[in-house]
């Protein structure tokens, strides 16, 4: 799971180097982990712990491929562009999105597509496809209609003891009773009501807008 890799742009959801994530004791309260002494932004509005890291982008060197989970997240929430961090691109058709190859094959997409990548803007799109000649080929520009937060990625906890220990990392879904033993890092959404979107075509419209 990457930030989209520029040299010269520093993703929105990249980590920096001054972003470290402290440490912090995971214990069992009898319904799912939980840290020993929790703060209101430990967990999210559906109550699911989320992985500690300090906020301070900017600060150091950016870490590409590494995604800070709470902007992640953010970009997630309030459909912001994962690159810039401004409002992701909405149209009638519906909101921006690059599906990169862990969507798999177009031909097996179905109805639903889930995906942990946040939204993007025009801008962005373009600029990310032009500086990078073979993300034309890795990602899939999306027209979604309907997006719904899924679940959570992070790490899994085994419960029986009282202080759980990691035991593998994946996506859990928000209906699943693991959501309750999982440290979230990544907030995953479900997207429906998609159309593919011809990544020239919104290059023309870029160059308009911007004219
Ligand atoms: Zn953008």
């Amino acid at each position: 799971m990457g930030a989209y890799q520029q040299p010269d742009v520093v993703p929105y959801i990249a980590r920096w180097t001054s972003e470290v994530c402290p440490p912090a004791v995971v214990v069992a309260n009898g319904r799912g982990i939980a840290y020993t002494r929790e703060i209101p932004y430990d967990r999210d509005d559906d109550g699911v712990l989320w992985k500690r890291i300090a906020w301070s982008p900017g600060k150091g060197r950016p870490v590409f491929g590494q995604v800070h989970f709470l902007r992640q997240r953010r970009a997630m929430r309030r459909m912001l562009c994962q690159v810039c961090g401004g409002p992701a691109d909405r149209n009638e058709e519906g909101a921006l999105w690059l599906v990169g190859q862990d969507a798999g094959d177009r031909k097996t997409w179905g109805t639903a597509l889930t995906t942990a990548h946040p939204p993007v803007c025009v801008p962005c799109a373009v600029t990310s496809v032009r500086a990078c000649p073979h993300l034309r080929k890795r990602y899939t520009a999306l027209r979604v209609g309907l997006v719904t937060v899924a679940g959570v990625q992070g790490e899994l906890y085994r419960p029986g003891s009282l202080f759980p220990r990691p035991y593998d990392a994946g996506g859990v879904a928000f209906d699943d009773w693991r959501v309750r033993w999982v440290l979230a890092a990544q907030l995953i959404v479900e997207l429906r009501h998609f159309t593919v979107v011809d990544l020239d075509g919104l290059g023309a419209e870029c160059a308009a807008r911007t004219t």
